[in-house]
């Protein structure tokens, strides 16, 4: 069957003051409905950038490739067209609810004007449909509180009442860019536990996106790792725990708390900043924080400085990385 949404060769660039920048490049990947897709990376690795470029809501950027939905070309599309299928087909949630709700109106009314605009359905219908997602989502009592402002909510409540104004219209996919960062661990397990359960019954694509691979762990079932605009490793969600190839997976497995930590160890964090993405170093972008690199051949090294790794090695699992290693990882 064909991906739900498939991605080919995605570049990204913006025009910057200090110069062009290329957020995100060469980029690919496929998400099946049914089925949810980590991306995961720090801040400025391109995860962000494309989620915006698959709903379409980069205006400034230069967008090359293909970003195909049910097999339809989304790039080059009209600003109208593509405004029929956000929401209608494709929706997504954002870390800040408050950043998409509007202060001053009852969240039903923000969730049923979705359902009037691509529906057309009449005032009393869309209301209904607003306290049923209301309900879906886990909201008690949604008679009521379909008239309340957002303010009223708590951040875990307000995160669901985004996923109910995300799914009102049935899209098919869905994407969520860090929707539990804000939140205190438990209501994060919650809204995470949530979203699983939602994309089972209603079988969504759902790309999830975010910094912290313990999430991916409970929701995911595919995983793409992203860093400075690239996927540097992709593999199912067992795999990726059990033999990160890539020494960037490895280091953010190595500073995820672990449920076994008697003592209070410190996580090791992965030293170093980003990579520059005005002025891109000409071999591995990861080269300078590689601990596998330092630790190698000068003749090694040398490759990983100047030779950019592409993604390649086992089908089911690739990694971008002239010295992969796909043994166990360190319990
Ligand atoms: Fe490290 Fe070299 Fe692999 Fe880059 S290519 S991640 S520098 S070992
Ligand atoms: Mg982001």
């Amino acid at each position: 069957r064909q991906p739900l949404l498939s991605v080919s060769d995605l570049t990204v660039r913006f025009a910057t003051r200090n110069g062009p920048v290329r957020a995100v490049d060469a980029l690919s990947f496929d998400v099946h409905r049914g089925r949810t897709l980590g991306i995961v990376g720090e801040s400025g690795s391109g995860k962000s950038v494309t989620s915006m470029a698959v709903m379409g809501l980069h205006t400034t950027a230069e967008v090359t490739g293909s970003i195909r939905l049910d097999g339809q070309e989304l790039t080059g599309l009209t600003e109208r067209e593509l405004g029929r299928l956000r929401g209608r087909r494709m929706a997504m949630i954002f870390q800040d609810p408050l950043s998409s709700l509007h202060p001053y109106y009852p969240v039903g009314e923000q969730i049923a004007e979705h359902h009037r605009v691509h529906f057309g359905s009449r005032r009393a219908v869309a209301r209904r449909r607003a306290v049923e997602m209301l309900a879906e989502v886990g909201i008690p009592e949604p008679e009521r509180r379909v008239d309340e402002y957002p303010h009223q909510f708590s951040g875990g409540m307000r995160q669901r009442v985004m996923i109910a104004m995300a799914l009102a219209c049935e899209p098919e996919l869905l994407i969520a860019d860090e929707p539990t960062t804000a939140l205190d661990v438990t209501v994060q397990a919650q809204i995470l536990e949530l979203i699983a359960r939602l994309q089972r019954e209603r079988g969504l694509a759902v790309v999830l996106i975010t910094h912290d691979l313990g999430v991916v762990a409970r929701v995911a079932h595919e995983v793409l790792v992203m860093y400075g605009g690239r996927a540097v490793e992709e593999a199912s969600v067992d795999a990726l725990f059990a033999t990160p190839a890539h020494p960037y997976t490895r280091g953010l497995l190595d500073s995820l708390p672990r449920l076994d930590d008697t003592d209070d160890a410190p996580l090791r964090a992965i030293l170093g900043s980003p990579p520059s993405l005005l002025t891109p170093a000409p071999g591995c972008a990861f080269a300078p924080r590689c601990d596998r690199a330092a630790a190698a051949s000068a003749g090694e090294r040398l490759r990983c400085e100047t030779e950019q790794p592409l993604l390649g090695g086992p089908a089911g699992h690739p990694a971008a990385c002239h010295l992969p290693s796909y043994e166990g990882a360190t319990p």
